[in-house]
């Protein structure tokens, strides 16, 4: 099979697949192609045409399926890695695979899809491909600095501004607003000294154009601890007036609090004038170089004016990127603009030369589309639009993945002005982000009463928290393994005056647009864990309870604090509280979700992530956190009894998620079939409305008091007695009580029916089925029982008939038969077969709890190292940007204008600039000297003086900087006056 594409297609994917069977290659590369990708895919099963292949052509992803013959997944990673070592290899499982090889996703490779689900294969595709594209970038630009996580961002900012060497730069202490330090270029640009901005911390702001001061102040305050940008004009001391760009930052301190705020200012005078001495800035936006929205709606009055004039359509679509709030929050608002500035670019990249794209402020842009007259041609650029964000942004040294909601409008229908439109877009804006963000919506009349109908909606949600209307159901979490409560999550209901009880999925997405999330957020905390403790201190057994995060409080500064103070308050053991987290939470920043979880599991509770399977994160990539549990999606659980597929991936999770030391939960458990096939495939705890739907605190406590249990015959067995079942079995009444005799519990199925019914509500561990005869299908039987009970031993009693005999040839290729006892009957054979089953039962069930035992203790060992490992290559990585760090500031400090003499902590000389130099010709100022001896007219640390140094007059100051955690020492600064 060949593919053949345009070879300079930006769009093409080329896959190397290894798989022996052609169609189900073609399979997966029909999902690619449908995903809008040009495909490029040569398939081979054989190891030298592979390695050939990975020589002499460039691949963008392996897909290797996981039963080629004579070539097992592991030798064909083998065979691959140290050809290709960054290629990523993705397992492809066909249907009814048996072994999933869960540990080739630690040994290499990065993900697996199922053959006949390959809707997870897109995004997998485009995830890794975007992970190997950076990779060779990286590879390509060596003389990239390597990225740190665990540097501190303030600092990381400082270097950031030291290497950049700006005009002026100022540090102010964040708790007084003092200024404590700040460079020459103040002088040069204001025009006045800096002393006098060290007596006022406002002298900067004296000068400042009288038409630009009261917005700049404003904008300042907002911004007290970093964060502005902004471009004014000041009034030098001669009346000439200049064009600054200053900006401020945020500089934390070693335990991550901000202490400082660094500032840079640059004059842009001359880029003013430069452009004509038109008022540039005053038409174009200064961050992405777009039209402003005077600008902007400018061309709009143009255009539309024109179309009218000329009867032409006009379309105008407003874009609004999802979520940037939480970039400029956790990123810093650096990177918000940086993110900004490459999505304006590649915004820009996408439209044809007549469409204007200008930017309205913050987060929105907006589109004019002359002559697109009709949905679909719209729906052409709306779509273009969201693929140009599918690929992550890299804003430093990271990668963002943002998406954007569009509104679209056209002229006339939809507005006769400039404004009408871009306000009724808005509200379109409004519609795509209700509608899960990340999609488009066509502005409709209709839409206005949504909008008001939302407005009401948040009203009442606001009463709600001031009227107490909230309330918690709970919902119980059950073992597999004793079928006992093992805790219950507590799920927040709205108790609305007229509405009655409003689900959550109708009012949380708006708590979590307004913010108000975190206050309710807080709020079920505190119930949930206060009513534990009651149910606790009454005497009634709930191990824990479970409360859901939403992403904004995991974002929230102060979710730790919340948490600790809500234990403290209510007494609840921190072990009994379980926090459920989604994938989607974690993968918006892995780095501080990773950060937070450790500080969550140092405090004591537990965490489970919510909804697995529902994202599209690599499941190795969950190593990474440290969680307890995985709650399988519902979506998932629903069709497993009845699609073989669907099972086969649960099983995979669950392999995979005890490989990862994990707890698996299944969620939305609705059927007795359901629960058996899970509970076959080591389920640990199930939730669902087969146990209890979510009940209100008294009815919950009713289920609690009344010791609710799982049905005994379906647990887990290793916690129950091995069961055995006969069916069409005939004269085993003998060797049936030989067996109840010995203690052994066993059933009896006449036929195929009877053998149904009973399989559905009962674990089986032994199977013997009866010759298959005219109304009896044995194989039926024993292919059922391998699909529900996966871990039952299957016996077949067969007797010599060429019939017989390759039907148990047939069962036995297939891998479902295990033994086969030979008729006639004899109850000693029988008996002894049974038994030995049962034994064998017995002793596996001892084992894998043994395991479990050992698991859950190494679980924590594994942690502890983890964690331990962590720690060194933070520790490693700091100090490696400390020290660079330090070079660049050295660097700085050499050439700048102004003595400095630089002193380490045992007061001996560590720097000695080439000013300072110049100041002292006579003398010797060696590194190491001490500086009493050197320099001993200087004043002690901590004391100013005014010294005269061969006529020149200077103030001498000092100065204690902090570059990095391991660096520190102290400045001389000499001023001159
Ligand atoms: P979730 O965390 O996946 O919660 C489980 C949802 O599945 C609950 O819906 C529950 O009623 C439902 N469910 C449980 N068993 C079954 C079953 O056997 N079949 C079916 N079809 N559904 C079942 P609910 O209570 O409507 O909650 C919906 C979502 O709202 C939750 O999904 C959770 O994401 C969110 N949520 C609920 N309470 C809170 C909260 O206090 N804070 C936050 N942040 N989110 C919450
Ligand atoms: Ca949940």
């Amino acid at each position: 099979m060949e593919e053949l594409a345009q070879p300079d297609s930006s769009n093409l994917l080329r896959i190397l697949i290894v798989d022996a069977r052609e169609q189900d290659g073609q399979h997966l590369l029909d999902a690619l192609r449908g995903g809008g990708y040009d495909v490029y895919a040569r398939r081979m099963c054989d190891s030298e045409e592979i390695a050939e292949a990975l020589r002499v052509e460039d691949w963008d992803i392996v897909l290797l399926d996981c039963a080629v013959p004579d070539l097992s997944a592991a030798e064909a990673i083998d065979l691959i890695r140290p050809l290709a070592p960054d290629l990523p290899i993705v397992l492809s499982i066909a249907p009814g695979c048996r072994n999933v090889p869960v540990e080739l996703l630690e040994n290499g490779a990065s993900d697996l899809v199922f053959k006949s689900n390959p809707s997870r294969l897109l995004a997998i595709v485009e995830r890794e491909c975007s992970r190997l594209r950076l990779l060779r970038e990286q590879q390509a630009a060596p003389g990239l600095p390597p990225r740190v996580s665990g540097i501190d961002e303030g600092e990381a900012r400082f270097l950031q501004l030291a290497s950049n060497t700006p005009e002026c730069y100022w540090l102010v202490e964040a708790e007084t607003q003092r200024v404590t330090y700040v460079s020459k270029g103040y002088e040069q640009i204001w025009g006045r000294y800096v002393e006098a901005l060290y007596a006022d911390r406002r002298d900067w702001l004296k000068h400042v154009h009288e038409e630009d001061r009261a917005s700049l102040l404003r904008t300042a305050q907002q911004h007290r601890l970093g964060g502005l940008d902004a471009k004014f004009r000041i009034r030098r001391p001669g009346g000439s007036i200049r064009w600054l760009h200053a900006r401020t930052f945020p500089v934390h301190n070693e335990n991550g609090l901000i202490v400082s705020v660094g500032g840079v200012a640059s004059d842009i005078t001359s880029l003013v004038t430069e452009q004509g001495q038109s008022p540039f800035f005053a038409h174009f936006d200064a961050l992405t170089a777009l039209p402003n929205q005077l600008m902007f709606y400018d061309q709009a009055r143009r255009l539309i004016a024109l179309a009218k004039r000329k009867n032409l359509p006009v379309g105008v679509m407003v874009v609004d990127i999802d979520h940037f709030r939480e970039v400029n929050q956790t990123l810093g608002y650096m990177s918000g603009d940086e993110l900004l500035r490459q999505v304006a670019g590649r915004l820009s990249g996408l439209l044809r030369e007549s469409d204007i794209l200008g930017r309205l402020g913050g987060d929105v842009f907006a589109v004019l589309l002359p002559d697109v007259e009709d949905t679909s041609q719209a729906a052409i650029v709306a779509r273009r639009v969201i693929d140009a964000l599918l690929q992550p942004v890299r804003v430093e040294g990271q990668d963002i993945f943002v998406t954007a909601s569009l509104g679209l409008v056209f002229h006339p229908q939809d507005g006769n002005d400039a404004h009408e439109l871009v306000s009724n877009a808005e509200i379109a804006v409004r519609h795509a982000k209700m509608n899960g963000r990340n999609n488009y919506q066509f502005y409709s009349a209709l839409m206005h009463d949504d909008v008001r109908d939302r407005l009401f909606l948040e009203t009442d949600l606001r009463n709600a928290i001031v009227h107490g209307e909230f309330m918690l159901y709970y919902q119980a979490k059950v073992s597999c393994e004793n079928g006992r409560v093992t805790g219950a999550e507590a799920l927040l209901r709205w108790n609305h005056p007229r509405r009655g009880v409003v689900p959550p999925d109708q009012f949380i997405p708006l708590l979590e647009e307004t913010g108000l999330i975190i206050q309710v957020g807080r709020w079920v905390l505190q119930e949930a864990c206060r009513q534990a403790v009651i149910w606790q201190q009454n005497g009634l057994d709930i191990p824990s309870v479970s409360v859901n995060l939403s992403a904004r409080q995991l974002q929230s500064e102060t979710l730790l604090d919340d948490i600790a103070d809500t234990l403290k308050l209510s007494g609840l053991a921190p072990v009994c509280l379980d926090l459920e987290i989604t994938e989607s939470m974690l993968m918006q920043n892995p780095d501080a979700a990773v950060h937070m979880l450790r500080e969550l599991k140092e405090m004591g509770v537990t965490l489970s992530l919510d909804d697995f399977g529902t994202g599209y994160s690599s499941l190795a990539y969950l190593k990474r956190f440290p969680l307890d549990a995985l709650k399988v999606d519902r979506s998932f659980v629903q069709d497993i009894a009845a699609d073989a597929d669907d099972a086969s991936i649960t099983r995979a999770v669950i392999t995979m998620a005890h490989h990862l030391k994990l707890k698996v939960v299944a969620e939305g458990v609705e059927t007795v079939e359901q629960l058996a096939l899970l509970i076959s495939h080591q389920c640990d705890i199930i939730q669902g409305y087969y146990f209890s739907r979510p009940l209100g605190q008294s009815a919950m406590g009713e289920l609690l008091g009344a010791d609710k249990r799982l049905p005994a015959n379906l647990l887990r067995s290793g916690t129950r007695q091995p069961m055995a079942l006969l069916v069409a079995v005939d004269a085993a009444e003998e060797a049936i009580s030989m067996l109840e005799r010995d203690g052994h519990r066993v059933c009896v199925a006449a036929d195929c029916a009877s053998a149904t019914a009973w399989l559905a509500g009962n674990g089986v561990d032994v199977l013997v089925c009866g010759p298959s005869n005219g109304s009896f299908d044995a194989a039926a039987v024993i292919r059922q029982v391998a699909q529900v009970q996966p871990q039952c031993e299957r016996i077949l009693l067969s007797d010599e008939r060429a019939k017989s005999r390759h039907q148990v040839a047939e069962l036995g290729a297939a891998g479902l038969l295990h033994r086969v006892i030979p008729l006639p009957l004899a109850t000693g054979v029988l008996h002894q077969t049974v038994e030995e089953a049962l034994e064998r039962r017995r002793v596996i069930d001892d084992y894998a709890r043994l395991s479990r035992e050992v698991e859950a203790g190494g679980r924590e060992l594994l942690r502890i190292e983890e964690e331990r490992r962590h720690l060194l290559r933070e520790n490693e990585a700091l100090r490696e940007t400390g020290g660079q760090g330090y070079l660049i500031l050295q660097e700085l400090l050499a050439h700048l204008p102004w003595p400095v003499i630089g002193i380490d902590n045992d007061g001996m000389l560590a720097l000695v600039n080439e000013a300072a130099h110049a100041v002292f010709p006579g003398r010797s100022l060696l590194l190491g000297a001490s500086l009493a001896d050197v320099l001993p007219e200087m004043p002690l640390y901590g004391d100013e003086a005014d010294i005269e140094i061969a006529g020149r007059r200077f103030i001498c100051r000092w100065r204690q900087f902090r570059p990095a955690a391991s660096v520190s020492g102290r400045f001389l600064l000499l001023e001159e006056k």
